[in-house]
């Protein structure tokens, strides 16, 4: 795959939350997922949200995606602010700017797997644009298998699939939660590859939910959340450092 230009230095981040907060239930039952979360995201980076089982990770994204609604605070994608945004407003949004990769692949199973990559696309009315398409295809790593339905897949080669799906659209940004949760660790190395692929060759932006140190290890940079609250970042993670960092919290991983 030939290297793109580097990108031009972007003014705003591709996504940033301002004082975000999430409370889920009332009373006995009220839960704080989210505590006036500051964080912005870089275009063109690889960024790992990690923290223990119920620390707040998925509710983070969500947010960030507009799958869910915050309670308090605000989340932009782009200079787009997303609190005030109608139901419509805000399917569109995610149909045309960003990408989703959900743990459980959610591959339709009738559908092939190049099918499954260039549906989403063609339903949101867009024509992909077909250079793209042709090198997300290419780095997924599928060739002969694009006809193939997904029960015909492997777990690993289903969650490429899945992330091929998210970058069809060439979106500002992809948000994965705990993609490789459900693969054995070289399934998972090779969805992790594709990821940094993604941004490294394609220019993509990828922010990541992961309990893993070494698949955080891919990402640029990590930022920890625990009880709802960011508690710390490092740049350039190695896996060592991030599980040190993980033993400082005494946050030691689990699975979510
Ligand atoms: P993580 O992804 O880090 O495991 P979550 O964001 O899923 O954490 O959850 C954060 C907290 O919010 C947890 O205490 C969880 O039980 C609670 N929570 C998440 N979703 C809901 C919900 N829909 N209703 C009630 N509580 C929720
Ligand atoms: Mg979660």
């Amino acid at each position: 795959m030939p290297t793109p230009a580097a990108p031009a230095r972007p003014l705003t981040a591709a996504a940033r939350a301002t004082v975000l907060s999430k409370v889920h239930g009332e009373g006995d039952t009220r839960v704080t997922a989210l505590d006036a979360v500051s964080v912005e995201f870089d275009r063109g980076r690889f960024t790992a949200i990690m923290g223990p089982s119920g620390s707040g990770k998925s509710t983070l994204l969500h947010c960030l995606a507009g799958l869910d609604t915050a309670t308090a605070g605000s989340v932009r994608i782009g200079d787009t602010e997303l609190t005030g945004l109608t139901d419509r407003q805000l399917t569109r949004l995610r149909r045309e700017r960003i990408g989703f990769v959900f743990q459980a692949f959610n591959l339709l199973p009738t559908l092939t797997a190049l099918e499954n990559i260039t549906l989403p696309t063609a339903i949101g009315g867009g024509r992909p644009d077909a250079r793209w398409l042709e090198r997300v295809v290419g780095a997924v790593g599928l060739s002969g298998r694009l006809g193939h339905r997904p029960a015909q897949l492997s777990g690993g080669q289903q969650q490429r699939v899945a992330v091929a799906r998210a970058l069809a659209s060439r979106p500002e940004i992809v948000f994965a939660d705990e993609p490789t949760g459900n693969l054995d660790s070289r399934s998972g190395a090779e969805v992790l590859g594709l990821l940094r692929d993604s941004v490294r060759e394609l220019g993509q932006t990828v922010v990541m939910v992961t309990h893993d140190p070494v698949a955080a290890a891919h990402a640029d940079r990590v930022v920890f959340l625990a009880d709802g609250r960011l508690t710390d970042e490092l740049r350039a993670p190695t896996a060592e450092g991030v599980l040190e960092r993980m033993r400082r919290f005494d946050t030691e991983p689990r699975s979510s």
